[in-house]
Formats: structure tokens, C-alpha cells, sequence
């Protein structure tokens, strides 16, 4: 099997005597800067004015735009927007740049697709967190961590990879398990997954069963409840105990219907269509497209959004849920969650 750090392998010195900036307090940067903070790690946050400056100051950090953070760190963590870290990086963190610092990424897009071009003398690293930002503050809180891959682009001081880890156990991951991995593994498997299965393949599956009980006549309500809420019920018994765990748990009708319908739902058709998503992540085609996408300020990403937000699902979900306050849910807290 391959190597797994936990915290008992990992040292924090290589990051003990150093400042981090944390660029951006979004779904990433408010759960990084909190966890390392709480780790004992020295944070300032580098960002514009806004919705974020006022967060980061509220909790209690010291905020600066993004060049005087990245001047006064060691190590400075991107946490911006993929499609807008490069417009940053050139104009607000290369100049910056000397042989003593070190840079950091939670996604390896930008340098794995060579969007940004680091100069060779700064280390290179990634710390992955494998799940939401959101998560990544929740869990850590609770005694837990969320799992992270990391990986060294530039190895310039000869230490990246313990900088990287010690990184990794202050936000937490290595409660869980930090993986190492390269840029490239990182980039594509995680392109993958939020597409094919996590995001897209989720939502898709959610929206299909949804409507396909809505176009038989029956109640929104109930096409709401089983096919989205009890989703994440199902959900956490996989979590905890592997699919075998959910199966034990649900009734044996209910494992028959698994067995016999999801391969029917999920066919060998699916499955080639998943190989020609990852072949066009592989290829570059899908950044490609994203790129282009964002330098035409986005026409089709807000069309589909729009009508996505309108969709029956949604608006019969919003009704259910403001009757259940017992649902948590941190949106307010922070401005977007993505994968
Ligand atoms: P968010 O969109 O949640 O947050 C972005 C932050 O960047 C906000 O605080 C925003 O502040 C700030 N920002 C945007 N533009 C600028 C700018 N021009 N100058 C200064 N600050 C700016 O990002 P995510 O946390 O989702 O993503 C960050 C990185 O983490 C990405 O690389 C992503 O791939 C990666 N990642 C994300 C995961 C997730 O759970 N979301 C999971 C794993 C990796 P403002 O309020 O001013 O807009
Ligand atoms: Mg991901
Ligand atoms: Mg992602």
C-alpha cells in the first residue's frame, strides 16, 4: 500500500518558524487560516477590500492586499478563484517573489495546465484537501481532519515536501491521512471526480430521478425526499462504513433493487462517456475551454446557472428546508462551496 502520514510522522517545525499568508478567505483560505491559527501557526491574509476583508477581520486576523501579504509571509498559500489566480499572481504576488519563499496551491490547474510560471528558485508545493472548505473548518473543529494529497512541483530549498506536510497537519489532514501525489494526478484526478461522480454526476443522478417520479404524477415533496434529502442519509453510512455498511443498514429489498437496477442505471455506456470526460481533462481540452469560458466573462456558465437555480427541485427544496432549521448549513458564513 502506499505511504500514509499521520500526524505522528509528520514534523511542524519546518513551518513553526515561519509566517503564512493565506490568499483569499473563501470556501478554502477562512478554513486554512482558522485551522493553522488554532494549530499554533503564525497566519495573515492577503486579499482586496470586500465581503472576505471584513470576515477575515471579524475573526480576528491581520488583513493587507495581496502584495503586501505576500511580501511579509514565507510561504504564501493561493486560495483565489482558479480562473483568477493568474491575473493576481502576475500583478500581486511575482513581484514579490524571492529564493526564500515558498508557494503554495489547494489545486494544481494553474501550474499543471502553465497558467502560472513560478521562477525556479521558490519551492513549489500543493496541499489538497479532498472534500469542501466548509468541511475542512467543521471537521477540524470536532477533533477530526479531512483528507489531503500533497505533492512538490519545485523543490528548490531541498525542503518543500516537509513544508508541505507540516502544512498538511496544521489544517488537519493528517488526522485523516495526507497522500503524496504530483501535480499532474492531483489536477486530473480532481477535475475527474468533481465532474464525472462528486458534482456533476451527483447532480445529474439527483435532477434524473427526480423528474422521472415528477413526470409520473407524483408529489414534488416526495420526489424531493427521496431522491436529494435521504441522498446525503445514504451518504454518510458509505462514509463510515464503505458501501458494505449502507448495504447492511438498508433493508435487503432495498440491496436487491441496488444489485439488480444500478447497473442499470449507471451503464457501460456511462462508463465510456466517463473515459472520453477524463481523455479531454487529460488532453487539456476541458481547461482549454474553461479558460476561454471565463475570458468571455462566462455566457454560458451564468445561462446554465440561471436556469439551474429555477429548476423544480430547487424550488421545492428551498420550501422544505426553511421548515427544517435543524439543517446546518454554513452559507451565510462564507460565499461560494465548490469542490
Ligand atoms: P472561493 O471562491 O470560495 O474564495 C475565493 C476568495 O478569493 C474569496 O475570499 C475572494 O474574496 C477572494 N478573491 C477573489 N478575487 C480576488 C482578487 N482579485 N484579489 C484578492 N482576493 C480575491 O474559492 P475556493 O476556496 O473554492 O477555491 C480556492 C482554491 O481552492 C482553488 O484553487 C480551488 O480549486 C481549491 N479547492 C477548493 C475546494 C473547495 O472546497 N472549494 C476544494 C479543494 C480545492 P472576495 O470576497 O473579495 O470576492
Ligand atoms: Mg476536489
Ligand atoms: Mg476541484
Amino acid at each position: 500500500m502506499t505511504k500514509v502520514y499521520y500526524d505522528a510522522d509528520i514534523a511542524v517545525q519546518p513551518l513553526s518558524d515561519k509566517k503564512v499568508a493565506i490568499l483569499g478567505y473563501g470556501s478554502q483560505g477562512h478554513a486554512h487560516a482558522l485551522n493553522l491559527r488554532d494549530s499554533g501557526f503564525d497566519v495573515v491574509i492577503g486579499l482586496r477590500p470586500g465581503a472576505s476583508w471584513q470576515r477575515a477581520e471579524a475573526d480576528g486576523f491581520t488583513v493587507l492586499p495581496v502584495g503586501e501579504a505576500v511580501e511579509a509571509a514565507d510561504v504564501v498559500m493561493i486560495l483565489l478563484p482558479d480562473e483568477r489566480q493568474v491575473a493576481v499572481y502576475e500583478q500581486e504576488v511575482k513581484p514579490y517573489l524571492n529564493k526564500d519563499k515558498a508557494l503554495a496551491f489547494a489545486h494544481g490547474f494553474n501550474i499543471h495546465f502553465t497558467q502560472i510560471q513560478p521562477p525556479a528558485d521558490v519551492d513549489v508545493f500543493l496541499v489538497a484537501p479532498k472534500g469542501p472548505g466548509h468541511l475542512v473548518r467543521r471537521v477540524y473543529e470536532a477533533g477530526g481532519g479531512v483528507p489531503a494529497l500533497v505533492a512538490v512541483q519545485q523543490d528548490a530549498s531541498g525542503q518543500a515536501l516537509e513544508l508541505a506536510l507540516a502544512y498538511g497537519r496544521g489544517i488537519g489532514a493528517s488526522r485523516a491521512g495526507i497522500l503524496t501525489t504530483t501535480f499532474k494526478e492531483e489536477t486530473e484526478t480532481d477535475l475527474f471526480g468533481e465532474q464525472a461522480v462528486l458534482c456533476g454526476g451527483l447532480a445529474a443522478l439527483v435532477k434524473a430521478g427526480f423528474e422521472t417520479l415528477l413526470e409520473a404524477g407524483y408529489q414534488p415533496e416526495v420526489a424531493y425526499f427521496e431522491c436529494l434529502h435521504e441522498m446525503k442519509l445514504i451518504v454518510d453510512l458509505i462514509y463510515e462504513g464503505g458501501l458494505e455498511y449502507m448495504r447492511y443498514s438498508i433493508s435487503d429489498t432495498a440491496q436487491w433493487g441496488d444489485f439488480t437496477s444500478g447497473p442499470r442505471v449507471v451503464t457501460d455506456e456511462t462508463k465510456a462517456e466517463m473515459k472520453r470526460i477524463l481523455a479531454d481533462i487529460q488532453s487539456g481540452q476541458f481547461a482549454k475551454g474553461w479558460i476561454l469560458e471565463n475570458q468571455a466573462n462566462r455566457p454560458m456558465f451564468n445561462a446554465i446557472n440561471r436556469n439551474e437555480q429555477e429548476h423544480p427541485i430547487e424550488v421545492v427544496g428551498r420550501e422544505l428546508r426553511a421548515m427544517m432549521p435543524f439543517i446546518k448549513s454554513s452559507r451565510q458564513a462564507v460565499s461560494s462551496t465548490k469542490a
